[in-house]
C-alpha cells in the first residue's frame, strides 16, 4: 500500500501531560532497574497471554534503553491517518456513525510502569479458577522496546479508529496509574461498562524464530467467580473476526508455533478472559524476541495496520 504511516510524523513532545511526573518518573529510574532486575529473577509467568515459554532477557527496559524509534512512540494520535474501515470516518467521536451506542473496551496488556511495582504486581489475585499475579511487566525487543509500550500505542490507534465509527472506547489503563490495573480489575472493567466487545493487546515473548500472531479465546469455565459458558461463542465469533482482518491488513502469518497454523488458541488459565461476562479476546500481534517480527512490531506504521486490523474485526463483529 501507498500509505506512510505517523513513522513520518515529525517527533512530538513525549507524554506531555504528566508535566511534573515527568521528574518524579526520573528520579525513580533505579527503582525500575530495580524492579526489572527483581523480574529477571523471578520471572514472568503470568496471566500476560503469552505462550508462557521462559525467554532469556537481556537487555533492560525503555527506561535506560529508549527504543529507536522513540520519538513516534509517544501514542499520540495517528495524525494523517488512513483510510479507516467505514465512510463515516469525519464523524466526532462517539456523535454517530455505525458503532454510535456500542462500547467497546481495549484493554492494553501490562503498564509501563509495572517494572517499578514489582511487590504489587506479584501480589496474587483470585481468578475464580485459581490465584494468579495480579500483573506482570511484560516482554520487550532485544532491544529494549516494551511489550507495554506497545500495547498502548496500539490501544491509542485503535481508539482513534473505533471513535471515528462512532463507538464509545473506554481503555483499561493509559500509562495513567502507577502500576496494573490487576487482571480481576481488567476484566471488571469490561464487565461494569457492558461492553460489546472487549480485546486485550498484547506482544509475546517467546524464542527467536517463533513468528506471527495468534488470538486466544476463553474456553468455558465455571469456578467460584469464574463463568465464561456464555461468553465463549461469541468470544470465538469475535476472535475468528479480529483473526481475520489481522492477516488481511497487515499481512501477518498466523504463529508458527502455538495453535496449529489457525491463529487461535483457546486458554482457561487467563484471569482476564475467566472473570469476563462479555465477549473478550486477547491478541497477540506478533513475537517481541524474533527480530524479524520486531521490526513489525517497532513500526509506527506496521503497529497503525495493527491497530486497523483488529478494529476491522471489531466492527465486523458488532455489525453481526
Ligand atoms: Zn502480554
Amino acid at each position: 500500500m501507498s500509505y506512510v504511516g505517523p513513522d513520518f510524523e515529525p517527533p512530538q513532545p513525549r507524554r506531555p501531560r504528566r508535566g511534573p511526573l515527568t521528574v518524579a518518573l526520573a528520579a525513580l529510574v533505579p527503582g525500575a532497574l530495580l524492579g526489572w532486575l527483581l523480574y529477571e529473577t523471578v520471572g514472568g509467568s503470568g496471566d500476560d497471554g503469552g505462550s508462557g515459554q521462559a525467554t532469556v532477557r537481556s537487555s533492560p527496559p525503555a527506561a535506560s534503553s529508549p527504543p529507536a524509534d522513540d520519538a513516534t512512540d509517544d501514542g499520540k494520535k495517528p495524525g494523517a491517518d488512513p483510510t479507516p474501515a467505514a465512510p463515516s470516518a469525519s464523524a466526532p467521536a462517539g456523535a454517530s456513525g455505525p458503532l454510535k451506542g456500542k462500547v467497546v473496551v481495549i484493554d492494553p496488556g501490562h503498564n509501563p510502569d509495572n517494572f517499578q511495582h514489582p511487590s504489587e504486581i506479584n501480589r496474587k489475585v483470585n481468578i475464580g479458577t485459581n490465584w494468579k499475579e495480579c500483573d506482570t511487566t511484560g516482554t520487550s525487543t532485544n532491544d529494549g522496546y516494551t511489550e507495554a509500550k506497545f500495547t498502548l500505542d496500539v490501544a491509542h490507534r485503535m481508539r482513534a479508529l473505533l471513535e471515528e465509527q462512532g463507538a464509545t472506547v473506554k481503555l483499561t489503563q493509559d500509562g495513567d496509574r502507577p502500576y496494573g490495573p490487576c487482571v480481576d480489575e481488567r476484566a471488571r472493567i469490561g464487565n461494569e461498562a457492558k461492553a460489546d466487545a472487549v480485546v486485550s493487546i498484547h506482544a509475546d515473548g517467546s524464542g527467536t524464530g517463533n513468528r506471527g500472531f495468534h488470538v486466544i479465546l476463553p474456553g468455558a469455565v465455571n469456578s467460584g467467580a469464574a463463568d465464561t459458558r456464555a461468553i465463549v461463542a461469541p468470544s470465538r465469533d469475535l476472535g475468528e473476526r479480529v483473526a481475520g482482518r489481522f492477516v488481511a491488513v497487515t499481512g501477518s502469518a498466523p504463529s508458527n508455533y502455538i495453535g496449529d497454523g489457525s491463529g487461535l488458541v483457546t486458554r482457561k488459565d487467563l484471569g482476564g478472559l475467566n472473570l469476563s461476562t462479555v465477549p473478550k479476546v486477547f491478541i497477540e500481534c506478533g513475537n517481541m524476541r524474533d527480530s524479524k517480527d520486531a521490526a513489525s512490531l517497532t513500526s509506527g506504521a506496521w503497529r497503525q495496520k495493527a491497530a486497523q486490523g483488529i478494529s476491522e474485526g471489531i466492527v465486523s463483529f458488532l455489525h453481526g
